[in-house]
């Protein structure tokens, strides 16, 4: 808008900012993936991610909070500090980013922070992404088992997807990765999950991370799939993105034998691409090593 007085420019960035986030960082990986460093105005470090994929899909990671008030182990926005909710336009913000370059069509609720615990201005952010090209039925809201958040999201209108990152097919090794285990056990948060299923009849995303020697045994495996009804999940195996955490990625031929047992028991399995390894896209790595 060069045809404005300079002043009037200045007056406007000041007053009336583009964007309630700054860039800090952004890097590209071979297959595509774009992760940007965010900044809040307060100076709060955040996390947004583009998956770019060969059927021409456009997905982006999108984080709830600055940081993290739960503490699972493996994940590297974990053991950084929490610093707050993010708002509303935060996290539209975040999906601007990228749409302002390229179109966008799916959004995952992936990033950092657990969605459910700021959970009124993940929804309010959803009521906007359809106006940027992310139908409801396209945006799925991830959570470790906050069974309030998992309540208020099957009362909720929108048909918005449930994604539940469990982990562990029992409480002891659940516990270890996800403290939050101890307080909403898995008995209690598949109860809740079912009665999400039961009125959206939308099958639930299960996430599960593959750590070598920690979740990926033959016999876990069989646990997992006693645990969940094919009619109510999807399981999707994550190999794991190595951080300074102390867990390894679980071995290629560990993820099929694990996959091959779930399909074995009726259970729909997908393995995640690893996308952007080399720019630190898992959860919180940047942002980890920024603060
Ligand atoms: S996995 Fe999610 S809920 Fe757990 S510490 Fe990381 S960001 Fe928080």
């Amino acid at each position: 808008m060069t045809n404005l007085p300079v002043g009037l420019r200045e007056h406007l960035a000041r007053e009336v900012p583009f964007s309630t986030l700054s860039l800090r960082h952004e890097a590209v990986a071979a297959d595509g993936t774009v992760k940007a460093l965010l900044q809040t105005a307060d100076g709060r470090p955040l996390e947004a991610v583009l998956m770019r994929y060969r059927d021409g899909r456009r997905s982006l990671c999108l984080s709830s909070q600055s940081g993290c008030p739960l503490t699972c182990t493996f994940c590297a926005t974990g053991s950084m500090r929490f610093a707050r909710n993010l708002t509303a336009a935060e996290i539209v913000d975040q999906a601007l980013h990228f749409r302002r370059t390229e179109r966008v069509d799916h959004c995952v609720f992936m990033g950092m922070g657990e969605p459910m615990l700021n959970l009124d201005a993940v929804l309010s952010a959803c009521e906007r992404l359809p106006d940027l090209g992310i139908s409801h039925r396209h945006t799925a809201i991830s959570t470790v088992g906050w069974i309030p958040g998992i309540e208020r999201l099957t009362e909720c209108d929108m048909p918005l997807r449930l994604a539940l990152s469990l982990h562990a097919a029992e409480d002891a090794l659940r516990s270890e990765l996800m403290p939050v285990n101890e307080r909403y056990p898995l008995t209690e948060v598949l109860d809740a999950c079912r009665r999400h299923y039961e009125r959206k009849r939308r099958r639930i995303f299960v996430e599960y991370v593959m750590l070598a020697h920690i979740n990926d045994r033959y016999e876990q495996a069989l646990a997992l799939a006693r645990l969940l009804d094919p009619s109510v999940y999807k399981v999707n195996l994550i190999p794991y993105n190595p951080t300074d955490s102390p867990y390894r990625g679980s071995s290629r031929q560990a993820i099929a034998t694990f996959r091959a047992v779930l399909e074995q028991h009726g259970l729909a399995t997908t393995v995640r691409l690893t996308r952007g390894r080399e720019i630190d896209a898992a959860c919180g790595q940047l942002a980890a090593r920024a603060a």
